[in-house]
């Protein structure tokens, strides 16, 4: 059975990667900081699911929860936070806090599984980053900083990995229905003064789609990229934004 780490696996994305991967017959260790959530998904996916406590910005706690498992196949550093404020208002706490779990966190999980990928000629690594890792928004300086970080760090492990059994891509989303994005709206209407609702109308309105992207559909893209057929992409990113915005 391959075995599969998922991070930030608790809830949204995440939550919907590690049913997706488990109901394709791998194991996956779900990881996040909320052991409840972690024991719940593991009680309810259709597969063998097993809950491990990590925060993957602490160096040590990393270490630890990887060196417990066995040889990793498959990666997949999804954990994240978001913030949202003009740069002059931006806070080095918000800064920092950024950059240790979006693109510190992806590292450290990177580094622990990459040596054993590399000596078994064998895995997959995908980082869910963003549409902001590719391109700047306003209020948004902390977190395109550290998504842009975290593609630039899967396009050097692609550089680095070529020509073996390993391959390292990222999947760009543009607003996925998830607690993350509630906080966005909820951010909106406070602004904006807005009704309750008037936040996601404002939301999709700046999305070609019409609509937001839902978790299982960015859990697709990962299922691909880590699936055999994918084993010649690369160094890749998979933007899932229905075509762009406005
Ligand atoms: P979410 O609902 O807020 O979930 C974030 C997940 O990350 C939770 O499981 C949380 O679990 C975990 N997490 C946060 N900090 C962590 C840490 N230090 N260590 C370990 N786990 C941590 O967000 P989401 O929307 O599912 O986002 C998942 C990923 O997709 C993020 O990287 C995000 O940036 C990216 N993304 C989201 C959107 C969007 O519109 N929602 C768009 C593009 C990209 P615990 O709190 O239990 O630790």
């Amino acid at each position: 059975m391959t075995v599969a780490v998922v991070t930030g696996a608790s809830r949204g994305i995440g939550r919907a990667i590690t049913q997706d991967l488990a109901s394709r017959g791998h194991q996956v260790v779900a990881m996040a900081r909320n052991r409840t959530a972690l024991e719940a998904l593991a009680r309810e996916a259709a597969g063998d699911v097993v809950p491990i406590v990590c925060d993957v910005s602490d160096e040590n706690a990393v270490n630890e929860a990887f060196a417990g498992l066995g040889d990793v196949d498959i990666l997949v550093n999804n954990a994240g936070a978001a913030t949202s404020n003009p740069v002059h208002r931006t806070t080095l706490t918000q800064w920092d806090e950024m950059l240790r779990v979006n693109a510190t966190g992806p590292f450290l999980c990177t580094r622990a599984v990459l040596r054993g990928m590399r000596q078994r000629d064998h895995g997959r690594i995908v980082t869910i980053a963003s549409v902001a890792g590719l391109s700047g928004g306003r209020y948004i300086a902390a977190y395109a900083a550290s998504k842009h970080a975290a593609v630039g760090l899967i396009r050097v492990v692609a550089a680095e990995v070529r020509g073996s059994g390993v391959t390292a891509n990222a999947v760009c989303p543009s607003y996925v229905r998830t607690a993350m994005t509630d906080n966005t709206v909820a951010a909106i209407e406070e602004r904006s003064g807005g009704a309750a609702g008037s936040g996601e109308a404002i939301l999709v309105a700046q999305m070609g789609l019409g609509r937001l992207i839902e978790p299982e559909e960015v859990a697709a893209a990962v299922a691909y990229l880590v699936s055999p057929a994918a084993a010649a992409v690369n160094g890749e990113v998979i933007v899932i934004d229905g075509g762009g915005g406005e």
